[in-house]
């Protein structure tokens, strides 16, 4: 097993500086190794930074209306079944599984925060002004106010796919963004500036190596990428490319409805 010591020793050797926001993305199969798991990981970052955010989405809460926007990379009428399961969002709602134990676990720090977006919100410590920031029109926002800050991109043991801030490239790219619907004790919700697919986002790894670093913990890799180098370097590509990021699978509403909004 990895102790406290490498982790730490390991995250140091990034030379994150202590001022700049982190946010972090965490898989749950780098933490099988480590002693403490995940409280071991937050243990390290949070001794190495001050600030550090993770997506606590809550896609559970998201409900299918039985109409909507055309072009809009949903089957309008098919969620009844789902629909029925949907949770409503409140702010102590647990993040959905697949944000990873860390996020869940930084959550629930008694020192943290976390925004109140019905789907996409964020948590983590020292983001009180980031999260502020978030809007239904802007889910993205926290990101770019940490972008500004001079915030990095940590992926642990997880590739580009999880990287979500590449979301804020295609945005700022003009892109086309897509609105779904939550449940909350307020009525249902429609929540726009819904991003597309990440299934692509592995084509953004070339690019980004020249401003990245990384090393290794156990078997996991660790990179670390400055939020605004990287969304400025996707953007250009985007506008030049425009199909760059997306994904090859034919069955992909999001690909698919953003191909066509290009022609
Ligand atoms: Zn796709």
């Amino acid at each position: 097993m990895i102790a406290f010591h490498d982790v730490a020793s390991g995250i140091k050797s990034l030379a994150l500086e202590s001022h700049l926001p982190v946010i972090a993305h965490i898989s749950d199969s780098s933490l099988d190794e480590i002693k403490g798991g995940a409280d071991t990981v937050l243990g390290a970052l949070l001794g190495a930074v001050d600030t550090l955010m993770m997506p606590s989405f809550t896609l559970k809460c998201m409900i299918i209306p039985q109409a909507g926007p055309v072009d809009n990379a949903l089957n309008y009428g098919s969620g009844n079944e789902n629909n029925s399961l949907a949770e409503f969002f409140t702010p102590r709602l647990p993040s959905d599984s697949l944000m990873g134990v860390a996020a869940e676990r930084l959550r629930l720090m008694p020192e943290a925060v976390r925004s109140n977006h019905p789907l996409l919100s964020f948590a983590g410590i020292g983001v009180d002004a980031a999260i502020k920031t978030q809007t239904l029109n802007n889910p993205l926002s926290p990101l770019q106010a940490l972008g500004d800050l001079g915030a990095s991109i940590l992926l642990f043991g997880v590739d580009q796919s999880a990287n979500f801030s590449i979301h804020l490239a295609e945005k700022l790219a003009g892109r086309k963004q897509f609105i779904r619907w939550a449940l909350t004790p307020a009525g249902v919700l429609e929540c726009p500036g819904f991003p597309g697919c990440n299934h692509g986002f592995n084509q953004a790894s070339r690019l980004t190596e020249p401003v990245s670093r990384q090393m290794l913990i156990g078997t996991s890799t660790i990179k670390v990428i400055p939020l605004l180098p990287m969304v400025q370097i996707l953007q250009q590509k985007i506008l030049k490319d425009p199909e760059f990021l997306l994904c090859d699978r034919s069955d992909c509403d999001f690909c698919t409805a953003i191909r066509t909004s290009l022609s």
